[in-house]
């Protein structure tokens, strides 16, 4: 299962540079860029966004991260992706043994999948 660390701080399931969610859905179906991808799950930071959240929230990953160093990555989401043309993706699944969710201010969304690599 793929690690998972993430900088966009204003998403409701970034916790601490980690993301708390069961599955996230990185969106890129025709995407060359890092830039042209997205994580589909960003919601930003509302109260009604906080327990919606809830239901795709990674409990005993979140405890087991508090009782870890910053070091070890606990939390780890599944990842579902539709950027066919990126290196490490198999029938839309992230093969990737790391993954980097950052900011883009350019995209609707505010992220992109850092760790996209061109297939091509
Ligand atoms: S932007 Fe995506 S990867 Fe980052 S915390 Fe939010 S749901 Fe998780
Ligand atoms: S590394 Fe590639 S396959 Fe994995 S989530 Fe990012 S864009 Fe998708």
């Amino acid at each position: 299962m793929p690690t998972l660390g993430c900088s966009v701080q204003n998403c409701v399931n970034n916790e601490g540079g980690f993301c708390g969610a069961n599955t996230i859905i990185v969106d890129g179906e025709e995407a060359y860029t890092s830039s042209q991808t997205q994580c589909e799950t960003y919601r930003p930071e509302t109260l009604t966004n906080a327990f919606k959240a809830m239901v795709n929230t990674n409990f005993p990953g979140e405890i087991a991260q508090i009782f870890s160093s910053r070091e070890e990555i606990l939390i780890t989401p599944e990842v579902e992706c539709t950027a066919r043309n990126c290196f490490y993706n198999a029938n839309n699944r992230c093969e990737a043994r790391n993954i980097m969710i950052v900011e883009n201010r350019e995209n609707e969304m505010k992220n992109q999948c850092e760790t996209f690599l061109d297939n091509h």
